[in-house]
């Protein structure tokens, strides 16, 4: 089933109210809301449309149906690559974050570890996930991921701070499911998502064992307390407005207090050795995911700054051309990372294919390291107006509006009405609420920069430089390269014949 965006809302303003926002409980139908809200709008209205089929759907590994991709398993590199076309395709449309990745990123984490943990344990929980998830994708589900813990004293471990609510953990084991309680944060989209999927968020010992816990909860259960910030650009939610006003969103501190969860929703219960693998799965994928979104932020970034030469009548100059390719490059090069993540991935055990972790990292850290970068960009062509420019109402009020249409005009081709949009979009792109959250969620999402290094100091095989310097200056007098990188693709080995057709197109 696909479900149309009217019957999203109509499952979300029937759940329980359980939000907080600026110490009142809302519903989910509060005007603040509204503008992520619009977002997932986008994602359910593509799914319906005829010409985004196959890139906005695919075809259930489970059922053999057509689903939206956000709940599809990734088979083989040509749905890495779709879902990463898909996710800068949407970021596009709404102008940034596209909000539905997390729960992507989460589903392909559970599927992969539940298989690898029975594997080593005996226990089912591969099977309960698959059920679980059977039904999810036949409801056209949307999850968040609350992966990032409280995480209270960052010099200790979950189980050395003096708060236990810092990490979520198991309270009690019953025969129907477990009791858990804690704190996590940061977490995008869970006031309106369906459904919170829970994971570690670092790697645990074995004294951290109650720490290690994975399961699904609709967002509205018992128990459960969403306090909640959006960010948005407009007081009012104005059907009429320009695309880029519409969207917002929305990030929540998510509390667990004694919260019963059902056996059958149950995906990990104190197997604290996959308490790392678990959390990487779902970072590495969700940095596989950022090749898709980031590209599609240049590309806003780009066209604003764009438009700000225009209206400055610079656009030919020299160093505004300069300027303009950095943005190709952050774009091209994240998106080839991405690329490259997809075609070198790995088929697991569990049968969901997994991007290659290394490229997924160089990408995100790339993207990380540049985002200020990219930002400094528009401020340098745009000048100070994105944070000086008088009130719109200002515009169009009788005893000034004669001054300042003359004043904003700056390139003698460009009307008023014109020069006003573009400024009025600068601004919102550069230097508005959401343009913080970008910067700040540009470095920290998917995890600070220092995870990219940890997770590139294990999986990139520094030795094998190291060998090639030894045969280089003449210590060695072989060098074996077989393992090097890159000089076995899984592309044309794990790719069903159908899908190396539709990629040939
Ligand atoms: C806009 C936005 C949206 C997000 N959405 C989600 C979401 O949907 N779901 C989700 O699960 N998470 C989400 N996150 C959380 C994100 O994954 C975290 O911000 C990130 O993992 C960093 O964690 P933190 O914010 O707690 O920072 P911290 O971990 O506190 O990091 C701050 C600094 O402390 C350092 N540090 C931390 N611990 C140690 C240590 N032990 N030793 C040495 N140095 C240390 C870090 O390297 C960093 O420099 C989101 C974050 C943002 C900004």
């Amino acid at each position: 089933m696909l479900r149309t965006k009217e019957q999203y809302h109509e499952d979300l303003f029937k759940m329980k109210t359980n939000v907080f926002i600026g110490g009142e409980r809302v519903g989910r139908d509060d005007h603040r809301l509204r503008p992520g809200i619009n977002v997932l709008d986008v994602t359910f209205d593509l799914a319906r449309e005829s010409k985004w089929k196959g890139l906005i759907t695919a075809t259930s590994s489970i059922t053999g149906e057509e689903i939206n991709r956000w709940s599809h398993l990734p088979q083989n590199p040509y749905d890495l690559l779709q879902k990463q076309k898909m996710i800068r395709c949407v970021a596009r449309r709404v102008g940034g974050c596209i909000q539905r990745c997390m729960g992507h990123d989460a589903i392909s984490a559970l599927a992969i570890c539940t298989k690898e943990i029975d594997e080593a344990k005996g226990t089912d929980y591969h099977k309960r996930f698959m059920t679980y998830l059977r039904d999810y994708q036949m409801k056209d589900g949307d999850g968040c991921c609350a992966q990032t813990d409280s995480k209270g004293d960052r010099t200790k471990r979950p189980s050395e701070q003096p708060n236990p609510d810092a990490y979520v953990h198991v309270v009690e084991e019953r025969k129907e499911g477990i009791v858990v309680s804690g704190v996590k944060m940061s977490i995008t989209q869970v006031a309106y998502a369906d459904e919170i999927f829970v994971l570690p968020t670092r790697a645990l010992m074995e004294d951290d064992r109650d720490f290690a816990v994975a399961f699904a909860l609709p967002a509205d259960w018992d128990g459960i307390k969403l306090i909640t910030r959006p960010v948005w650009l407009r007081e009012k939610d104005d059907p009429g407005a320009a695309p880029f006003y519409k969207y917002g969103v929305s990030d929540s501190v998510v509390v667990f207090d004694n919260v019963f969860v059902p056996k059958e929703r149950v995906f990990m219960c104190r197997e604290w050795e996959f308490g790392r693998r678990l959390a990487l799965l779902f970072a590495d994928s969700h940095r596989h995911s950022y090749s898709g979104c980031k590209p599609g932020m240049s590309d806003v970034l780009c066209g604003a700054a764009m438009l700000a030469a225009e209206a400055n009548n610079i656009q030919k100059i020299s160093h505004i051309r300069e300027k303009l390719s950095s943005y190709a490059g952050a774009a091209e090069l994240a998106y080839a990372a991405g690329v490259a993540s997809a075609v070198y991935g790995e088929k697991t055990s569990s049968g969901v294919f997994f991007p290659n972790k290394i490229y997924a990292n160089v990408g995100r850290r790339l993207t990380g390291e540049l985002i200020y970068h990219e930002y400094n960009l528009l401020t340098e062509i745009a000048g100070g107006i994105a944070v000086t420019l008088p009130f719109e109402e200002d515009f169009h009020a009788e005893s000034t509006k004669k001054y300042l249409d003359k004043f904003i005009v700056r390139n003698p081709k460009l009307s008023p009405e014109i020069s006003l949009k573009i400024w009025k979009f600068v601004e919102n792109v550069g230097a508005s609420p959401m343009s913080s959250w970008y910067e700040i969620a540009g470095v920290h999402g998917g995890g600070s920069p220092i995870m990219e290094t940890i997770a590139l100091n294990l999986d990139y095989d520094f030795d094998e430089k190291k060998r090639l310097g030894r045969y280089l200056s003449g210590i060695d007098e072989t060098f074996d390269d077989t393992k090097a990188l890159g000089l076995e693709p899984t592309f044309g080995t794990s790719l069903a014949s159908d899908d190396r057709q539709e990629l040939k197109k």
